[in-house]
């Protein structure tokens, strides 16, 4: 097994190249701008005894993503998660140049990744066959008034990609799956100008509090295995019943 991350240092991405590496998945890690980030999440993948490749590749360029799948070679997984939501805010009051962005990262990329993806791993380029795991968002549905719905409405997007992407590849030897996380405990909160926004959502959550990254990397992993054989076209929704 050998599985891509975007993303792969920092939040989500890093706690399921952990969880990754304790199921025996070698790795290659892609991240923007944080190298210490990116040497801590390798170091700790190569602890438990797995290869780990890290790529410092923008996904929001075709070079960064030619560069990244380049880097990575025969894989038999890719998980599609860089992504941030940028901004808080009404869509009013949101810059023109900050709703580009963000479908830009959370939507074109995502989209742009997809493909090299099933590229790499479809059985009719050569590929082994396997597993792409598009990390989606519980806003896709919830629309997320007040805070992001250029977000929310990208990652819409992804959902419809995992249902489109894994029809037109299930004959090919690849499942496509997403995972839709719920509000969970990482730095993009506060990255997009909200520090305190987990101690205000928690509350809300019928589970009573937010989630964390290794329950969303446990879902990531049991869709990348074998036990999910027969799940495509579909995105698992991680988000304490919110
Ligand atoms: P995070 O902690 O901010 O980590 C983001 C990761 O993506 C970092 O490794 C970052 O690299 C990388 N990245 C960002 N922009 C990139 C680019 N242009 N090119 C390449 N890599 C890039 O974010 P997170 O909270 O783990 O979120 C991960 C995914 O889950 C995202 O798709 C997000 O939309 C989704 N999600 C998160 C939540 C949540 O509450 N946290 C909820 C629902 C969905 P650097 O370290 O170099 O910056």
């Amino acid at each position: 097994m050998r599985t891509l991350v975007t993303g792969g240092t920092r939040g989500i991405g890093a706690a399921v190249a952990r969880r990754l590496a304790a199921d025996g998945h070698d790795l290659v890690l892609g991240y923007a701008r944080d190298d210490a980030a990116a040497a801590h999440t390798q170091a700790a993948c190569r602890e438990l005894g797995v290869d780990c490749t890290t790529v410092r590749a923008d996904v929001t360029t075709d070079d960064g993503i030619e560069s990244l799948f380049a880097a990575a070679g025969d894989l038999t997984g890719v998980v599609n998660n860089a992504g941030a939501t940028l901004h808080i805010g009404t869509l009013a009051d949101t810059p023109p140049d900050v709703v580009r962005a963000t479908v830009d990262l959370n939507l074109t990329s995502a989209l742009l990744v997809a493909r090299a993806a099933v590229r790499v791993l479809g059985r009719s380029r050569g590929g082994a066959g396997g597993v792409l795991v598009n990390i989606s968002s519980g806003a896709a549905t919830l629309g997320s008034p007040g805070e992001y719905v250029q977000y929310a409405a990208a990652k819409a997007g992804v959902d419809a990609l995992t249902i489109g992407l894994a029809q037109e590849v299930a004959s090919d030897g690849v499942r496509v799956v997403g995972v839709a996380p719920g509000i969970i405990e990482t730095t993009i909160h506060a990255d997009a100008g909200e520090p305190g926004r987990i101690e205000r959502v928690g509350p809300l959550v019928p589970l009573g509090r937010t989630g964390r990254a290794d329950e969303v990397a446990n879902a990531v992993a049991w869709l990348l295995s074998d036990e999910a054989s027969y799940v495509t076209g579909t995105t698992l929704r991680v988000a304490g019943g919110r």
